[in-house]
């Protein structure tokens, strides 16, 4: 057997074995794409479990997940027992003919929010945020509401349907105006809120904590009140848990921990464990606000990203991730808040969602030192480095970024 045969079959494709080394990598990259990204610091060429290696064999503890995406980690036997199968079975039917895994996700969507509603399958978060928002226009023009209420730093995608509900100037006003009247309160702020919506307001789009700001939680009772002033004007609550949901809070959905329910719900990021698919639920009457031609997507409800969520799901479900989670969760964040560092200012979030706050604008610096150290975690904000690790992540690793930490910040004080 060849070396590369060999190397293929354990499924242990080396960047060396690819030929090309980081750094040329690196250089074709910034000549053959856009310059929107920048150049990424890291080129990875495999995962397992919740580490990555990158091209030169260096391992590194996946702190940050493809932005909260991997959710059972690298080469999770179930992803790719699943994917493969529907691979080779039936890859792609598009919405002229039913496929089978895109008809057991909506069903356990549904399931899992515990409320009748409808589900549109889309292929990313912010396509999903555009159905959102189609309904809610839909909903508007039916009912005699003019205008759209969002957060200020919220995130909601770069189309420009969902950028022009993006609350953040820097990223939305070289591409506005918008022909949308969406009008932004501050997040959280439930006093804010109810001045803002009316009985013309269509709908009120939120994040359930603030994931692109920062991680930035709501104070307790916020959105008890936002699906009150809702329920009193008859704005839709859309509920954007594209960052959020699928465990990454310890519950299957982050507005559980309300005890409210949304009328429109957002999903992407983790729920395909790195394979790509969105999903927009219409809870109640919500689920039939639109008619037979109103939406549609070519990929959407692609049986191999169903087939992986389906088995994302299972997983979670079936290896009682959501109370490791939170477990794990408690401890990372406690860890964080016991270290004494004049760079860390402190740790918000919950779950596996966490970001730790440092008292300057430091987090690229940190995540370089991170990154250096072993450990992959995102500078958020300038002043935030967030860690959103797989669900599988162990309390032994959990631990390892603990123990590291400290000297972490550290170098960069240094
Ligand atoms: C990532 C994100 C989006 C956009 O999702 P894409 O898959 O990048 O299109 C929208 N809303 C929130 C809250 C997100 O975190």
């Amino acid at each position: 057997m060849s070396e590369v045969t060999g190397a293929i079959t354990s499924g242990h494709l080396g960047g060396d074995l690819l030929g090309a080394s980081a750094a040329s990598l690196k250089e074709r990259f910034e000549a053959a794409f856009m310059p929107n990204y920048g150049v990424p610091p890291v080129v990875l060429v495999r995962g397992e479990g919740s580490y990555v290696w990158d091209a030169d064999g260096r391992r590194y503890l996946d702190l940050i997940a493809g932005i909260a995406v991997s959710s059972l980690g690298h080469r999770h036997p179930a992803l790719v027992r699943a994917v493969s199968e529907q691979v080779g079975t039936l890859a792609h039917s598009s919405n002229l003919f039913v496929n089978e895994p895109e008809v057991l996700l909506a069903e356990r969507l549904l399931s899992l929010l515990k409320v009748p509603g409808r589900v549109f399958l889309a292929n990313s978060g912010t396509e999903a945020n555009e159905c959102a928002l189609k309904m809610a226009i839909k909903y508007g023009r039916t009912t005699g509401r003019k205008y759209i209420v969002a957060a200020e730093n919220g995130f909601h995608g770069r189309t420009l349907g969902a950028l022009s509900l993006t609350g953040k100037a820097s990223i939305r006003d070289q591409f506005g105006p918008f022909p949308l009247d969406v009008r932004f309160v501050p997040y959280g702020d439930a006093d804010a809120l109810k001045q803002a919506v009316s009985q013309d307001c269509a709908a009120v789009f939120l994040e359930p904590t603030q994931g692109e700001a920062g991680v930035v939680p709501p104070p307790a009772g916020y959105f008890t009140a936002a699906r009150e002033i809702c329920d009193v004007t008859g704005a839709l609550l859309v509920l954007d848990e594209i960052q959020s949901a699928i465990g990454r809070t310890g519950h299957w959905f982050a507005h559980q921990h309300d005890g409210i329910v949304p009328d429109v719900l957002t999903l992407a990021k983790g729920l395909g464990g790195g394979m790509p698919i969105g999903a927009c639920v219409g809870l109640g009457d919500s689920g039939t606000i639109f008619a037979k031609g109103d939406h549609g997507s070519t990929f959407g409800g692609n049986p191999v990203s169903a087939a992986a969520a389906l088995a994302v799901l299972d997983t979670i479900e079936r290896d009682g991730l959501l109370d490791h989670v939170s477990e794990a969760g408690r401890r990372l964040a406690e860890g964080i808040a016991a270290i004494r560092h004049p760079l860390l200012a402190g740790v918000r979030g919950r779950g596996l969602w966490l970001a730790a706050v440092l008292t300057r604008d430091a987090a690229a610096d940190v995540q370089a030192a991170a990154q250096r150290a072993g450990f992959l975690v995102n500078a958020v904000q300038p002043g935030a480095v967030r860690i959103a690790p797989p669900l599988v992540t162990t309390l032994e690793q959990i631990g390892s970024f603990l123990e590291a930490f400290p000297a972490i910040l550290s170098e960069v004080t240094a």
